[in-house]
């Protein structure tokens, strides 16, 4: 039977750059997922420059950059729900002061093409004071940062969380010429999550205020804030962290690389 270093649940892009991250660095990860297969929820993701740039680092950006896109699919496993519903609720609540032109294209829209899927979002403060890491388990993604989907920066930052911890691990594996199970591996995901929890805060936050000054309202205080304060001196500071770039992965030569994860013979 393989052996395994490190278990990771979930193969979200989170999970599955944690596991090519590590993987890189030497330590074999068993990826578990609950969905029997592959699926397709929303449209297609945004991939910002600091997400190329963390793609880069896993090695793997030459394989995205050919990749062509399937035809879009409509997925809805665990929640149920009604399109049709949901495009009364569109219309008469989200979109009623829309031009009537943008209000036509919701009533003619294929409702096959309809997806729904809760939004989770965690507090700022939360994820600056929380534990994010006890011993050796930790978290990245959206199970570490869930944030509105306003910036288009939450599976992107899940790619630098990928390699950030994959640095850190590799970081012991150097010192130590292994990986041991037990303090060190509880103090590099510490330092994980220190090095983390400032840059996905600020994220959190920038994607809540996008989100409130283009959704909320059309009023002459919104209108001045989004497009006189906003979009003129705010977005710009967004678009530096569209640009943050995570590091790279440490080399990790095979002689370093002697894996001894028995607690016992530490
Ligand atoms: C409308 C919308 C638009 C967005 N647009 C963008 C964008 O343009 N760019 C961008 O970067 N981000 C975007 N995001 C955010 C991005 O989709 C998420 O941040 C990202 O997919 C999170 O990845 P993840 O791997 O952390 O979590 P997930 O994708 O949720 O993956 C978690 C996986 O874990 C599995 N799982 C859960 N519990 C268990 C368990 N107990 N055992 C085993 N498996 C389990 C789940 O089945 C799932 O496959 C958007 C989000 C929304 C809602």
């Amino acid at each position: 039977m393989e052996v395994h270093d490190v278990v990771i649940v979930g193969a979200g892009i989170a999970g599955l750059a944690t596991a090519i991250a590590l993987k890189r660095v030497g330590v074999k990860a068993l990826v578990l997922e609950k969905s029997e297969g592959l699926r397709a929820t929303g449209a297609a993701i945004g991939l910002h420059p600091n997400a190329w740039l963390a793609l880069e680092a896993l090695g793997v950006v030459h394989k995205l950059t050919t990749t062509t896109y399937p035809p879009l699919r409509k997925y809805c496993e665990d929640i149920p729900h009604d399109p049709e519903m949901i495009k009364k609720e569109v219309i008469s609540n989200f979109a009623k002061n829309f031009p009537t032109s943008y209000l036509r294209v919701v009533q003619h829209s294929d409702l096959s093409t309809v997806t729904w899927a809760p939004l989770l979002f965690r507090f700022p403060w939360d994820v600056i004071l929380g534990n994010l890491s006890k011993g050796n388990i930790t978290v990245a993604g959206d199970a570490m940062h869930p944030m509105t989907p306003d910036l288009g920066q939450g599976g992107c930052s899940a790619l630098e969380d990928a390699v950030v911890l994959g640095r850190h691990i590799g970081n012991l594996i150097i010192k130590n010429k292994k990986l041991v199970a037990g303090d060190q591996v509880a103090e590099a995901l510490e330092r994980y999550v220190k090095e983390r929890k400032w840059r996905v805060a600020k994220l959190i936050v920038g994607a809540y205020l996008a989100g409130w000054v283009q959704q909320d309202g059309s009023g002459w205080f919104m209108k001045f804030l989004r497009d006189s304060i906003f979009y003129r001196h705010f977005s710009s500071l967004m678009s530096n962290d569209q640009l943050y770039d995570c590091g790279k992965l440490p080399c990790v030569s095979s002689s370093n690389n002697e894996l001894d994860n028995d607690p016992r013979k530490s």
